[in-house]
């Protein structure tokens, strides 16, 4: 492959990211600039226009005159996407119900352009710029508002049939009594994501025990972490019983794919061994009941990602080096 610059486009729900990099001979792969705008304008902007603006500005920023020389760029983006036609069903963050972004967004800019569901396109980033390059199948799981996870296979996407694999924010854990944004009850998401934390931490409060939490006017998932790492007994509990779904969902992962690593990211990860913990210590508890978790389920198989690390953003470009002839390429710089 020839050096050639590339751009990575991250449409979050609340900011689009983007990142130009420098692809060289060598195949290492170097950040020459990132931009980020909200996504919502007051001025009654459409997501897509915000899109492109962004795109603009970044290639003024890396002084790139005719975004017709660019290598490709690609887009990470939530919604039903087909990799093939660049079409994106569901699109919430862009308002559309349907939209063919990646023939739009070629017309505009001139260069051939890659899109892949977000969670797909964070797990191909992790594949390509965050593990070792022994590591060939991997998920990386989300924790945010809710929880998703794109699956690495042989170090390629897998998607399934319909474009839905990995999507175990959905898969059933128990009844409760929560109803899933999904419809479904008993849904992961509703044991482990931001605001089934926060929902346990405002039933601790309203249950008249004696925490800290109560200390907090808005209780969050933050909260609770942070109080759990003070060791506040209540947040201590329900950060231990968000480990264990968590530990038996990943655990799931791992048997049903033989994964060689998990990545947990997301706004929930950013809490760091206080997620962890809880988690390793279930498998732990696994590995002594039995020989096969001894031998699946080894703590160096789950990852924190890094916070500085633009997951999204260079999801997205690991998605427009999909399209070249690069085998693997090493992250060599990243800057903020
Ligand atoms: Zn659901």
């Amino acid at each position: 492959m020839s050096s050639q610059y590339l751009v990575g486009i991250d449409i979050g729900g609340t900011n689009v990211d983007a990142l130009l990099v420098w692809c060289s001979e060598e195949n290492e792969v170097e950040q020459v600039a990132f931009h980020t705008s909200p996504i919502r304008s007051l001025d009654g902007k459409r997501p897509i226009d915000i899109v492109i603006e962004v795109v603009d500005e970044l290639l003024i920023m890396g002084q790139i005159e005719n975004s017709a020389d660019l290598g490709g760029i690609g887009v990470g983006v939530p919604g039903l996407v087909d990799p093939k036609t660049g079409k994106v069903s569901l699109a919430v963050n862009l308002d559309e119900d349907s939209m063919m972004l990646g023939p739009l967004l070629e017309a505009r800019f001139g260069c051939p352009v890659l899109v892949e569901n977000d969670a797909n396109a964070v797990a191909l980033g992790a594949y390509r710029f965050l593990v070792d390059q022994s590591i060939e199948h991997l998920a990386f799981v989300t924790l945010g508002t809710g929880v998703g996870s794109g699956l690495i296979l042989h170090g390629k996407v897998f998607h399934g049939a319909q474009n839905m694999a990995g999507e175990i924010g959905h898969m059933f854990i128990k009844e409760n009594d929560v109803r899933c944004s999904c419809g479904a009850n008993g849904c992961l998401e509703t044991f482990v994501a931001g605001p089934a934390i926060k929902r346990m931490g405002e039933k601790v409060c309203a249950s008249g025990r004696e925490t800290s939490l109560k200390n907090y006017s808005e209780m969050s998932a933050a909260a609770v972490f942070t109080e759990a790492d003070k060791n506040d007994p209540a947040a201590v509990e329900i950060v231990n019983e968000v480990g264990i779904i968590l530990a038996r969902a990943l655990q799931g992962l791992i048997m049903s794919f033989d994964l060689q690593k998990i990545v947990i990211g997301g706004g929930i990860s950013r809490a760091g061994n206080t997620l962890l913990n809880p988690v390793l210590n279930e498998w732990k508890r696994m590995r002594n009941d039995s020989v096969m978790a001894a031998e699946m389920l080894q703590p160096r198989k789950l990852m924190i990602c890094p916070a500085t690390y633009r997951a999204g953003a260079w999801g997205a470009v690991a998605v427009a080096l999909s399209q070249s002839d690069l085998i693997q390429a090493k992250l060599v710089a990243q800057i903020n």
